[in-house]
């Protein structure tokens, strides 16, 4: 079986990384390596670090229950009120 290398902006596929890389080239389209997602995703998406919800779909994913995973929602919202300020903040900072 053929591994295919899906595009997280258009989901298109490509039958081989040079083709991928080439699409992404062309079209601008953007992909994310962190740890959220053990493939290429789409920046913000829902396990991704940069969306700032991560570490509660992370709990989630890792069984805490629905009152926890709210929780930790509650303590992110309150401590990053915007993505913007979070990613301001956090190039600021030198470590
Ligand atoms: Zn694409
Ligand atoms: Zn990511």
């Amino acid at each position: 079986m053929a591994f295919l290398f899906r595009c997280p902006e258009c989901r298109t596929r490509r039958r081989d990384y040079g083709l991928f890389t080439q699409h992404l080239r062309e079209t601008g389209h953007k992909v994310c390596i962190c740890g959220g997602y053990h493939y290429k995703h789409r920046p913000g998406s829902p396990f991704c670090v940069a969306n700032p919800m991560s570490p509660a779909l992370l709990a989630s994913r890792y069984g805490a229950s629905g009152s926890e995973v709210a929780e930790i929602a509650l303590e992110i919202s309150i401590a990053a009120p915007s993505p913007a300020t979070k990613k301001r903040r956090a190039m600021a900072c030198p470590f």
